[in-house]
């Protein structure tokens, strides 16, 4: 196992972790941000893997055309190698033709010595033999000079024959030493493409060996994926579970914040805010059924939580919170329904945690939440802060 493998398995770990506590823990709208985030990692751990994949599969690609090149390389030497056994095989058998010739003359000079010997001995120690007795029966040294030089003729003509066997012998035996230096060179010829060969067997062996070691790692990889994969579905189920829980989730905006109403948007105003609704209206709002949870939008420290009351009516923003969120920016929540408030002034609220309910409490003509953003203290159009 290597590094980088080690290090995805203590990070699935610990997104399994992390999923494990905030399925036990935290409300819902919280974890729906975190799971959202967790699952975009996890896409991005998954587009990892498949670039490595991708990478992984494009180095087997050139290896594995590597290794056909340097297949079809081998099968030209080889049919090289095969051309020059053949040419190797008919010098073989001209050596072997030549080698039998050498024979037979040597055969040959072997009978005409042994003949030539017989008639020497015959000439000169046996005294029986008809040389001699011709010498010996001639009539006066003329016929004498004459036999001996018919005789010494017939002696010389059997050296000269002798010397013609020994001189084809050696002719061809030069021509055979030839054809054993073309076959040496030939010889050295198929040695050296075979070194070839030989070399690019091993450079096959390399690739493949480098195949086989891709091989395992993408099935390694494959792996990995099928884990982070499996482990994503996991977390589409937690959000599938969330979504059943509040309808329609919405991101938060890009200033961070969140609907004060779950599955409502700013498309969902019902009224706009300054001269957008009516002149002088503070904020927007969103009419929407009693008893609705109105949510934080943003983490932070509730500074008012009120019903505003004369002579024991509601009036103005009836029961209404105001949070601060240490960003510059406060968000004020109006008309909630009697009694609905669930925070105090002073009390931390986190991003999403319900703080009251929808009413029609105050200076208001139907169920609405009407919805304020101060910046730095003056109110400003909330649109440019919801998502
Ligand atoms: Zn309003």
């Amino acid at each position: 196992m290597n590094i980088s493998k080690m290090g995805r398995i203590i990070c699935i770990s610990c997104l399994i972790l992390i999923v494990l506590i905030s399925s036990v823990g935290f409300s819902y709208a919280v974890t729906s941000s975190e799971l959202n985030q967790q699952k975009k990692d996890i896409d991005n751990k998954i587009a990892e893997i498949n670039s490595e994949l991708a990478g992984n599969k494009d180095k087997m690609t050139t290896a594995l055309s590597q290794i056909n090149k340097l297949n079809s390389e081998i099968s030209s030497y080889e049919s090289e190698i095969k051309g020059l056994n053949t040419q190797i095989n008919n010098l073989n058998n001209e050596i072997s033709v030549k080698q039998a010739n050498i024979e037979e003359q040597e055969q040959k000079y072997k009978e005409q010595k042994e003949l030539l010997d017989k008639r020497l001995v015959a000439l000169y120690e046996d005294g029986g033999s008809s040389y001699l007795d011709m010498l010996l029966s001639s009539e006066g040294l003329t016929d004498f000079i004459s036999k001996y030089y018919m005789i010494s003729q017939i002696a010389e003509f059997d050296q000269e024959l002798l010397e013609s066997i020994d001189n084809t012998k050696n002719q061809i035996q030069a021509e055979k030493n030839s054809l054993d230096q073309t076959k040496n060179q030939i010889q050295d010829s198929k040695n050296a493409v075979e070194g070839k060969k030989s070399s690019l067997a091993t450079s096959v062996n390399q690739k493949k060996s480098l195949v086989s070691d891709l091989s395992a790692e993408e099935a390694e990889l494959q792996e990995q994926l099928e884990e982070y994969e499996e482990h994503k579905k996991e977390i589409q189920s937690q959000i599938a579970k969330l979504a059943t829980k509040y309808p329609t989730a919405v991101a938060p905006s890009a200033a961070g914040y969140i609907s004060p109403l779950a599955g409502k948007t700013k498309a969902n105003i019902t009224t706009g805010y300054g001269s957008a609704g009516y002149v002088g209206h503070t904020g927007v709002d969103f009419a929407c059924a009693a008893g609705t949870p109105v949510l934080a939008v943003k983490g932070g420290t509730v500074v008012t939580s009120m019903a505003k009351m004369k002579n024991g009516k509601y009036v103005s923003y009836g029961e209404y919170i105001i949070i601060d969120h240490g960003d510059g920016t406060m968000t004020l929540y109006a008309h909630m329904l009697a009694g609905s408030r669930t925070v105090l002034a002073g009390q931390k609220v986190s991003q999403g945690q319900q703080i009251g309910k929808v009413g029609s409490t105050g200076n208001s003509s139907g169920n609405h939440l009407h919805f304020e953003v101060f910046a730095n203290g003056s109110r400003t159009n909330p649109t440019q802060y919801l998502p």
